[in-house]
């Protein structure tokens, strides 16, 4: 149920609202809008009976609620969100281009991946420090020793850097390091990694689980807002599906569903989608063209060294042609957020 205020409502009736909803037993969320002011009632179990708070001075209407999630959800927060990472604007119109490798190797590596992806417009560096490995004799990650390369590399390029946090145990070490901190797929219901993911003070992008549909993607997201973090960025990277001519399959329809459903911002993970380099740069450009908010990609100097993803990984000089084939899908002021230098 979402309370819905009159335009003129004052500050002290919205307060005297929030109390009746807690005085009937549930918990009120206050959502500012551009033009006027909602409170969503949280923690029923049941229908709400509206009749208490229709009364109530300053409040326009009381309107159910017809999914399961709420804070995530399009009737409560009409506007689409914005999040803010330092000079870079994420969410609405605004367009993010994160690269770098699937994982941080050596401090050489990632420089020299970070000046070539940085060049080539993007303004967020990814790479694993902690890998989730579907074998345990994989690279692991450099653990502590990659968080210290990664906020060497944003010192040293100015990159944001965005980094997956494995488990609750190390998100501390991952928050103070990171500027976002992923949670990856085989995490998407780790529940209590996304209530810590909720108290956490940065940003968080949420990728989709390997069998995950845009309802439990969303119920997932749901878990770190209502935990007081509403700056969540969703990411499609592919589901499982009967094909192996790609390694899983890029569901671009969650991108129109995502938008319509939630003011969240989604973004697309082609190289895990795909896992194949010869795929990406057209799915990134379908991406793009349904919608996508933003892009992560991965990109290696020398692929075929790399301790983890090489397959999939784009040489620097293909992710300059990455770029170039989304540039005419974006608009004006989205391209001006990338600004390539010419190589
Ligand atoms: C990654 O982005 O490094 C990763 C492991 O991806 P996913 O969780 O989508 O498999
Ligand atoms: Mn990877």
């Amino acid at each position: 149920m979402l309370v819905v205020m009159k335009r003129q409502a004052t500050k002290d009736e919205v307060h005297q609202v929030v109390q009746a909803i807690e005085r009937a037993g549930y918990v009120a969320r206050v959502i500012e809008g551009g033009e006027r002011v909602a409170i969503g009632i949280l923690q029923n179990l049941g229908p709400v009976d509206p009749t208490p708070f229709l009364h109530l001075p300053g409040v326009k209407d009381a309107i159910p609620v017809t999914k399961p999630y709420k804070l995530v959800s399009r009737e409560f927060s009409p506007a689409d969100t914005l999040i803010t990472v330092g000079d870079c604007r994420v969410g609405g119109d605004h367009f993010m281009l994160i690269a770098g490798p699937c994982a941080v190797e050596s401090e050489e590596q990632a420089l020299t991946i970070a000046r070539e992806v940085k060049r080539d417009g993007a303004r967020f560096f990814r790479g694993g420090a902690y890998k989730p490995r579907t074998s345990p004799y994989s690279f692991q990650g450099l653990g502590e020793e990659g968080l210290r390369i990664l906020a060497r590399v944003r010192e040293e390029t100015g990159l944001y850097i965005v980094t997956e946090a494995l488990d609750h145990e190390i998100c501390d070490l991952v928050e103070e390091c990171a500027d976002i901190i992923q949670i990856g797929a085989r995490n998407m219901q780790n529940f209590s990694l996304l209530k810590r993911a909720g108290r956490a003070r940065k940003p968080i992008l949420l990728k989709r689980g390997l069998a995950a549909t845009i309802q439990e993607l969303l119920m997932a997201a749901e878990y770190i807002i209502s935990e007081g973090n509403p700056q969540v960025i969703l990411c499609e990277r592919g589901v499982r599906t009967f094909a192996d001519h790609s390694r899983n399959t890029l569901d671009l329809s969650a991108i129109p569903v995502v938008r319509k459903e939630s003011p969240l911002p989604i973004i697309v993970d082609p190289s895990h989608a795909c896992g194949r380099r010869d795929q990406v740069i057209p799915m990134s450009r379908a991406a793009v063209a349904a919608g996508a908010q933003g892009l992560m990609v991965e990109v290696h100097h020398e692929p075929h060294k790399a301790l983890s993803d090489g397959p999939q990984a784009l040489f620097p000089i293909q992710f300059e042609e990455l770029v170039r084939g989304i540039l005419p899908l974006l608009t004006e002021s989205q391209r001006a957020e990338l600004h390539p230098e010419p190589r």
